[in-house]
């Protein structure tokens, strides 16, 4: 039908008159089947640096973006099976969660407004000790995936027990999951031992290979958690398998000063002498770094996930990421897990990483829009080592994109839509998600292939976990740490 009527605009008297241009036209107009064409008022697609573009529409098969172009170009080169028009709509590409635990949506709220050490010893440890175990994760995991989805995030990057069980119960419903090879010098539930962590998590990597939605990161807790030599193996790994190295750095200062009674050395320049310190290495936190320390990040094209909300919650201080910046650090975000958080909201996290970088540096410039929406999305690509893939919206790219709505009073007027996804909205106002072309997240509703809502399902099971947790906060658990070897920090469960 598009080809008869671009002939009959084109007139028949051109194609008596020249039968070889008119071939070639034809040849032109002739339509491709997609899957989809999404058609929003705006795209912001991160990739040129900057870039929004009005009225242009993303074709999406197969699960890639085959083009992005204007709406009615696309509509005389593509015929989609679902069109989706977005007229009062910013899509951006998924956002990027570069570290959480998502499991511990479950533990979101139980201690607030504590100290440190209290909120450790009196809640966490003790619940995380009597509840832990497959089921826990799971259900977790998926309370904390259906939050992220509706809130636009697209890719989370985990760090937690049980990494086979996260990855199922993220991909189950339709989140794209970048696990951790944990590894902790604790025995727990999961694990007896780093030897055994590692066994284990190299485990879940050879079963989920062929899973297109699951990646791994090595994920040695922290260096005040793990061995010298567990610490070298995990260097090692990453060489041999080619893969990123998560790992909490300098999230307090009493780690730091530990690291020097213990060892006579800062954590990072441990984990240098280790072979940690390179472009694989994602510092978790990054909170208390010299000068010296954030140039060599830098130097080394390291990345950080920067969690400005869980750090200013937990007292632990402010990343200078103004610094880190200006040193070349890819400069990543994250929630970290809802126990301290207690939102797994990437929006709220790129407002305050923008707002902070203004204060510390004391400059309003600091950190724009643009930038800080860059470290949501292809920043957290790059650091995962999927920024190939995923992280801006681009012919070629897997097909993660987020509608946000923007025409409620709050988001009332608007000058600059890239300005109101920093400033102004907010993952409420999220419709639409999209994860390797697959449409997940439907007007504000999480729905499964059967186009059944799965809050419902999801919110029963937390509320079970809910009515568990209450009852034994109620018989007062003593509080103990896993094992008599507490590290001096008394810090080691994944937070
Ligand atoms: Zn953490």
């Amino acid at each position: 039908m598009k080809f008869i009527s671009a002939m009959l605009a084109a007139g028949p008297r051109v194609a008596l008159l020249q039968p070889f241009a008119a071939n070639r036209a034809r040849r032109e107009v002739d339509t491709a089947q997609i899957d989809t064409l999404i058609e929003p008022r705006w795209i912001v697609p991160v990739r040129p640096h900057g870039a929004l573009l009005e009225s242009h529409a993303i074709a999406v098969d197969g699960g890639l973006i085959r083009a992005v172009l204007p709406v009615a170009e696309a509509e005389r080169r593509f015929s989609a099976r679902s069109v989706v028009r977005l007229p009062d709509h910013c899509v951006t590409p998924g956002l990027v969660n570069a570290h959480t635990h998502a499991s511990m949506a479950l533990l979101r709220g139980v201690g607030d407004d504590m100290p440190l050490q209290q909120w450790l010893t009196e809640r966490i440890w003790p619940l995380e000790q009597a509840l832990v175990g497959e089921e826990f994760v799971h259900d977790g995991a998926r309370l904390a995936a259906v939050e992220m989805l509706r809130a636009g995030v697209t890719t989370c990057s985990d760090m937690y027990f049980y990494p086979d069980v996260v990855a199922r119960a993220l991909t189950s419903v339709g989140m794209r999951a970048v696990v951790g090879i944990i590894a902790i010098g604790f025995p727990t539930a999961y694990a007896v031992d780093a030897e055994d962590y590692l066994r284990k998590g190299l485990q879940a990597r050879d079963a989920l290979r062929d899973d297109p939605l699951v990646s791994f990161t090595l994920a040695p807790h922290a260096p005040y958690t793990v061995s010298d030599e567990t610490l070298a193996r995990v260097s090692t790994l990453a060489e041999e398998l080619d893969l990123p190295v998560h790992i909490h750095v300098h999230e307090t200062a009493r780690e730091i000063e530990d690291s020097i009674e213990q060892h006579g050395l800062r954590p990072l320049e441990r984990l240098d002498r280790l072979g940690l310190l390179s472009e694989r290495m994602i510092a978790v936190h990054a909170v208390h770094l010299t000068d010296a320390e954030i140039a060599q990040l830098g130097r080394v094209g390291a990345s950080v996930a920067h969690c400005p909300v869980s750090n200013l919650k937990l007292a632990n201080g402010v990343a200078r990421v103004p610094a880190m910046l200006a040193a070349g650090v890819n400069v990543a975000l994250g929630t970290d897990g809802a126990a301290s958080n207690n939102r797994l909201d990437m929006f709220d996290e790129a407002r305050f990483a923008a707002l902070l970088a203004k204060a510390v540096a004391g400059d309003a410039s600091m950190l724009p829009a643009a930038a800080a929406l860059e470290c949501a999305t292809i920043n957290g690509a790059r650091a995962l080592g999927l920024d190939k893939r995923i992280g801006s919206i681009e012919a070629g790219k897997e097909a993660d994109l987020v509608a946000i709505e923007l025409a409620s009073p709050e988001v009332f007027p608007l000058f600059d839509p890239v300005s109101h996804l920093l400033y102004a909205s907010g993952r409420e106002h999220v419709t639409d998600v999209w994860v390797a072309g697959r449409h997940v997240v439907q007007t504000r509703q999480l729905i499964n292939d059967e186009g059944i809502a799965l809050d419902r399902a999801v919110l029963s099971s937390s509320s079970a976990w809910q009515n568990r947790c209450r009852q034994l906060l109620r018989e007062k658990a003593p509080a103990r740490s896993p094992s008599s070897k507490t590290p001096a920090s008394g810090n080691w469960t994944p937070r």
